[in-house]
C-alpha cells in the first residue's frame, strides 16, 4: 500500500483534532505516515500513532521552528522522496490553515506535484490515484478532482471527518535537512501566546454561533457567548459587528475574515451577504435565525428560524438547559 504523509501542525506533544482527521482520512486512501517538527516529536508521534500513523518522521531541527514555513516545505519535500523510492507516496495531507496551505503550494513546486485545496472528503480513486472532494460557489456544487501529476498534494478544511483512533506503534524516524540559504530568508522574531477564551479554535470548531448586525450593539454579544457556551462551540461575528466595534477581527467569519466549516453553525442577526456566505458556505448545517423572512442567509439555511433573535435565543436557551439536565 502506497504511503500518505500527514503533516502534523503542532510542537507541544500533541496532535491537534484537525490532524487527526487528517490521519482518519489517510488511513483510508493508504498507509499513513507523519512528519513532525521540533523538540516534542517523540511525544507527538505517540499520539498520532493512536490515530493510525505507521511511520513518523521527526524533524527537530531548530531551523524549521526558527524561519517561516521554508524550511518545513523543504524537509517535506525531502521527506516525500524517501517515501515515494520506499513503496510509493500516494498523497500528502495539509490542514487548511495558511500555514498549510502556504507550504502545501511550495512542496507542490518543490516535488512538481498537482495541489488541490479546501477538500472537504478525500478517498481512494482508479488505479491508484486519490479523489478531492471539493464544494464550490457557495456549496450549491460539488467537485470531484484528482491530479494527473505526481502524488497528490491535498489541503483539507477541518471537520472534514469525525476522528477515528486506531491504535499503532509507528516507525520512528529522526530526518536530517541541509536546509538551503533561502529556507532562511524570514525569520520569526517573537511569538505572543494568544490569552485563551476557553472557547475553541474558531477555524476549528466543531460548532460556531455566529453575531451580526441584528444584535444591536456589543451587548449582545452576551447572547452569542451564552448560547456558544452551552453547545461549546466558537464565537463568529459578521463583518458589520466587527466594524461597529462589537466584536474582534479575529472572531469575523467570511470572505475578509476566517473560513470555517463546522458541523453546526448558527448565523444570529446575519443577513447572509455573499462575502458572509464565502466563509461559512460548506458548514454541515446551518441555522439562521432573522426577523427578516427574505434575508438572503435563509436560501442557505438547513433550519431558519423568522423572530426577533431576543426572544428566540433565549427559547433555544432554554430548551438546550431542559434538554441537558
Ligand atoms: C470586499 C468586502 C469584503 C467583505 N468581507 C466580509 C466578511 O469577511 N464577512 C462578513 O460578514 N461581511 C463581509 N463584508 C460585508 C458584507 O457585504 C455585509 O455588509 C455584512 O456581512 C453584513 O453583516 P450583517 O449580516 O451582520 O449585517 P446586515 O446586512 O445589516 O444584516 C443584519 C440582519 O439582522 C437582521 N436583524 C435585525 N434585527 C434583528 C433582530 N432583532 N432579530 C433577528 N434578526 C434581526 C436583519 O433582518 C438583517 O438581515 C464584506 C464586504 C466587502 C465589500
Amino acid at each position: 500500500m502506497s504511503h500518505v504523509l500527514v503533516v502534523v501542525e503542532a510542537t507541544d506533544g500533541s496532535i491537534p483534532k484537525p490532524t487527526q482527521e487528517l490521519l482518519t482520512l489517510a488511513s483510508r486512501i493508504g498507509s499513513p505516515a507523519v512528519v513532525v517538527f521540533g523538540s516534542n516529536g517523540q511525544k507527538a508521534a505517540e499520539a498520532a500513532g493512536a490515530f493510525g500513523a505507521e511511520k513518523a518522521f521527526l524533524v527537530e531541527d531548530a531551523t524549521a521552528e526558527e524561519y517561516l514555513v521554508v524550511p518545513q516545505a523543504e524537509a517535506i519535500a525531502q521527506i516525500a522522496k524517501t517515501l515515494t523510492d520506499d513503496g510509493g507516496l500516494a498523497a500528502i495531507l495539509f490542514t487548511a490553515s495558511s500555514d498549510g496551505r502556504e507550504i502545501a503550494a511550495r512542496v507542490a513546486v518543490k516535488i512538481d506535484a498537482g495541489l488541490l485545496t479546501d477538500a472537504v472528503d478525500v478517498r481512494a480513486g482508479d488505479n491508484g490515484g486519490v479523489v478531492a472532494v471539493q464544494n464550490v460557489f457557495a456549496a450549491s456544487f460539488v467537485v470531484e478532482a484528482t491530479v494527473t501529476h505526481g502524488p497528490a498534494i491535498v489541503v483539507v478544511k477541518p471537520n472534514a471527518v469525525a476522528p477515528e483512533p486506531k491504535a499503532v506503534t509507528p516507525v520512528v524516524e529522526n530526518v536530517t535537512v541541509a536546509f538551503s540559504d533561502l529556507a532562511k530568508s524570514a525569520k520569526i522574531t517573537g511569538r505572543t501566546e494568544r490569552a485563551s477564551t476557553g472557547r475553541p479554535e474558531l477555524a476549528d470548531a466543531a460548532i460556531v454561533v455566529s453575531g451580526g448586525r441584528g444584535l444591536g450593539s456589543a451587548d449582545g454579544f452576551q447572547l452569542i457567548e451564552g448560547l456558544a457556551d452551552q453547545l461549546g462551540a466558537a464565537v463568529g461575528a459578521s463583518r458589520a459587528a466587527v466594524d461597529a466595534g462589537w466584536y474582534s477581527h479575529a472572531n469575523q467569519v467570511g470572505q475578509t475574515g476566517k473560513t470555517v466549516s463546522p458541523q453546526l453553525y448558527f448565523a444570529i442577526g446575519i443577513s447572509g451577504a455573499i462575502q458572509h456566505r464565502a466563509g461559512m458556505q460548506t458548514a454541515k448545517t446551518v441555522v439562521a435565525i432573522n426577523k427578516d423572512e427574505e434575508a438572503p442567509i435563509f436560501e442557505l439555511a438547513d433550519y431558519g428560524i423568522v423572530g426577533d433573535l431576543n426572544a428566540v435565543v433565549p427559547q433555544l436557551q432554554a430548551e438546550i438547559t431542559k434538554r441537558k439536565s
